[in-house]
């Protein structure tokens, strides 16, 4: 059933490429496996995932030993300063970068652990007052500063988009934080990438890969409901 849904998602994310002009090499689809056990992450991976999002520390650091070495795991959810030590040298990426407070501590752990460390910067577009992340008048001036760190590198944005029963609802959105990628890519900032755009997940990815997503979060599509009982 999941490797199933993952290549359905696939698929869709392919019309949605061609939909938009796009080469759907473009795209990457992030598997969403938090509080999903382990024998469910391999099977995605026996239908071809390598990539998968975790939210929580402890989460990854239980997975990553016992999966496959070439799985990039990624940070998508709030992360606590305190807890970065654990994290910094066994993720491809960083999604949720929202303080200099935060890039500082992952500067400081990445140069003790000889690691190099991407980030994306996290804008909270919506302005939704539940949600972390920035608000887009604040993500240039934190860019700069972060640029100017050790050991991390800034490779674009990320955004969670509100919660909507019509995807479309969330298109000015994600249009809104390919601008304001743009907008910072011109201004060409040494250490700088805009080439990576973190949105959409199993309600909206179809349309954030028409507006130009590279890489989706898709959880619940893939691995239906999370019981956070267990
Ligand atoms: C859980 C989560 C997702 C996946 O959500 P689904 O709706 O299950 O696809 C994507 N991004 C973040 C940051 C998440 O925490």
């Amino acid at each position: 059933m999941v490797g199933e849904n993952y290549n359905k998602i696939l698929k869709k994310i392919e019309e949605s490429c061609k939909r938009a002009g796009r080469d759907p090499k473009e795209v990457t689809l992030i598997a969403v496996s938090k509080t999903k056990p382990v024998p469910m992450l391999e099977q995605a991976y026996n239908a071809g995932a390598r990539d998968f999002g975790e939210n929580k520390v402890q989460e990854i650091r239980d997975k990553y030993p016992v999966l496959p070495e070439d799985i990039k795991w990624h940070m998508i959810g709030h992360l606590q300063t305190n807890k970065v030590k654990y994290i910094v040298d066994k993720v491809c990426l960083i999604h949720s970068v929202d303080s200099y407070h935060l890039a500082e501590e992952i500067s400081k752990q990445a140069v003790k652990k000889g690691c190099e460390v991407d980030i994306l910067i996290e804008v909270n577009m919506a302005e939704e007052e539940s949600k972390f992340g920035l608000f887009k008048e604040e993500v240039i001036d934190l860019i700069k500063e972060v640029a100017l760190l050790k050991n991390i590198h800034i490779k674009g944005l990320m955004t969670i988009a509100p919660y909507v029963t019509d995807p479309e609802d969330n298109r000015k959105y994600f249009k809104a934080i390919k601008d304001l990628s743009i907008d910072i890519d011109k201004k060409n900032i040494d250490n700088v990438s805009m080439s990576v755009l973190s949105m959409g997940m199993t309600g909206d990815y179809e349309v954030a890969v028409e507006e130009g997503a590279t890489l989706v979060r898709v959880g619940t599509g893939i691995f239906g409901e999370r019981n956070y009982q267990i």
